[in-house]
């Protein structure tokens, strides 16, 4: 691999083998042996910037891991196409029967930035103009909020707004809305904060997003378990 950047990589995979792997061979066999068991299912942003199993503090195994631009959940479509998000949510709870799905946002978002911005449809974009679409409703409410004459804060906005809304959308997959509708699966919205790492989700009884980890990790080390 001559490219440095493909070199860093190589570099990291054999500092994987050397250290991480080894660290984790046990969990890595047992996983091997008798299948996945994930805690949650998590839809997250391909950002590179988050990272779902950094920011959970999750292992191997822990995370059955979706990610696509503007971490959007298309709604149930059933037809000859092919959907990526679609086949992953229904094989992680019609499959391996999971009980959590996490949506989660994050601030800085390029998906989200770019529904209000005027990108010209090409043959090399015509699949990324169609998928923010689904950001097109929640940009729509937080055009109409407080937040309208300031640019950052109507981003973060619609960026929280988002989350809501891929929620309601995971709603229309029967294979979800029965399980929740019979309390056997349930809904969580988060939203990342990349510059402060914190991590709140969304109330949906106050209508508003609070911190999930009560303590801060500053003055307090303790582990607190991630749920909400
Ligand atoms: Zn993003």
């Amino acid at each position: 691999m001559p490219d440095k950047k493909l070199q860093e990589l190589e570099k990291g995979h054999e500092a994987f083998r050397a250290v991480k792997f080894k660290e984790n061979e046990n969990r890595f066999r047992t996983l091997t042996e008798e299948g996945q068991n994930p805690k949650a299912l998590f839809i997250g942003c391909s950002d590179s910037r988050v990272m779902p199993a950094m920011i959970t503090g999750s292992g191997p195994g822990d995370l059955f891991i979706i990610r696509n631009i503007g971490n959007f959940v298309a709604p149930y479509q059933p037809d000859a196409s092919y959907h990526a998000t679609a086949s992953a949510i229904e094989y992680a709870i019609s499959v391996l029967e999971l009980t959590d799905i996490i949506v989660c946002g994050h601030s800085d978002c390029g998906a989200i930035a770019s529904l209000y911005k005027d990108i010209k449809k090409t043959d090399e974009n015509i699949h990324t103009i169609k998928w923010l679409e689904l950001g097109e409703a929640p940009k729509r409410v937080a055009m109409m909020s407080e937040h309208k004459g300031d640019q950052q804060a109507l981003l973060r906005y619609t960026e929280k707004v988002s989350v809501i809304f891929q929620l309601q959308n995971l709603l229309t997959y029967p294979a979800v809305k029965r399980r929740v509708d019979q309390g056997k699966v349930f809904l969580h919205g988060w939203y990342y904060d990349m510059k402060s790492g914190v991590i709140d989700y969304y109330d949906d009884e106050l209508y508003e997003f609070k911190p999930l980890a009560q303590d801060d990790p500053t003055t307090d080390h303790k582990t607190k378990d991630a749920t909400c």
